[in-house]
């Protein structure tokens, strides 16, 4: 079988040392998902490949197909994100936000909206406008919505009502008081009671252009507010235990 070459787009997951100068690397693309890379000689220093297989680098690969695996032979860089590899805290944010993407990405599944996300929140990262906090939770919310996961913030699922502010998670979203009353099932339900600005914050992350998207800031207790809404969430839709959350220093307290 003769080897086809491909030019993909996306952006290095992550990268891992073979033998004594090769690479192998994971790639997100949007045409193919999250592929296994074979990067041979890229961790020779005057490599042409060294450059273009660091992790959180965005760009066109363009590899070989070969039956079982791919082959890196080259690459054209549209942003690496170099900075991020001096703040600490952007890097562990980072390392988390990929470690989310690869967990929700495989082989053969389109993942344009998956890069599209990562390279916004990078990019917000990088320009330390917004809190990192806040960053992790509009990229958490906005994966689980890519992920088919969205939850209803805008009326009573019931109803329709729009005065309605308990999020019931086993239901999927908000639930009006009047609807509560009516329903004694409801009652003992994991759910949150959620202030109007918070909400509304949630409702933004929710509807908001990518370009947009990172583009605001929220008081300490609406803050607080989204991380007990986000915990809740991801409990019950990403109950998945990332190590690099670890790192994360509004976990390490
Ligand atoms: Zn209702």
């Amino acid at each position: 079988m003769i080897s086809e070459t491909v030019i993909l787009t996306g952006m290095i997951l992550i990268a891992s040392p073979m033998k004594e100068y090769d690479k192998r690397v994971e790639i997100l693309t949007r045409e193919r998902g999250r592929i296994s890379v074979f990067a041979q000689g890229a961790r020779k220093p005057n490599s042409t490949l060294s450059a273009c297989t660091i992790p959180f680098t965005f760009g066109e690969f363009q590899v070989y197909e070969g039956r079982n695996s791919y082959t890196l032979k080259s690459g054209v860089i549209s942003n690496y994100f170099g900075n991020l590899a001096d703040d600490y805290d952007g890097l562990c944010y980072a390392s988390y936000f990929t470690d989310v993407v690869r967990y929700h990405s495989r082989e053969n599944v389109e993942a344009d909206n998956e890069i599209i996300l990562l390279y916004i929140t990078f990019r917000a990262l990088q320009a330390k406008k917004v809190k990192n906090k806040l960053i992790r939770r509009i990229f958490e919310m906005r994966l689980l919505t890519i992920q088919g996961e969205g939850i209803e913030l805008f009326e009573c699922l019931r109803c329709k009502n729009k005065d309605a502010y308990d999020v019931y998670f086993k239901e999927g979203g908000l639930i009006c008081a009047d609807c509560i009353a009516k329903d004694k099932n409801l009652h003992d339900a994991n759910h949150i009671s959620l202030s109007g600005d918070a909400r509304y914050a949630l409702q933004y992350i929710l509807a908001s252009s990518p370009q947009k998207l990172y583009s605001f800031n929220v008081s300490d207790s609406v803050m607080g507010e989204i991380d007990g809404f986000m915990k809740k969430y991801l409990a019950r839709y990403m109950p998945h235990h990332f190590k690099t959350v670890e790192f994360l220093e509004d976990e390490r307290g």
